[in-house]
């Protein structure tokens, strides 16, 4: 599927399995896993993506990672 991605802010491929993120307009390739602490980490409002990403095994699954702080 399409997402956006974290370096040319273009389209990049994130692949079906969740396995891999690849950009074919600039050499960004990454596992999901490092795309999801990238962008993270550069965009603090994607935060909800790692929580949909790490969320599944714990109660607490509304995303709203704010209210923590
Ligand atoms: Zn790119």
């Amino acid at each position: 599927m399409k997402i956006k991605c974290p370096k040319c802010k273009k389209d990049a491929e994130l692949a079906m399995d969740y396995s891999v993120v690849k950009c074919g307009s600039c050499d960004f390739d990454m596992s999901y896993g490092e795309y999801v602490k990238f962008v993270a980490h550069n965009e603090p409002k994607y935060s909800d993506i790692l929580g949909d990403y790490t969320g599944s095994t714990e109660g607490q699954s509304s995303g709203s990672l704010d209210e923590w702080d």
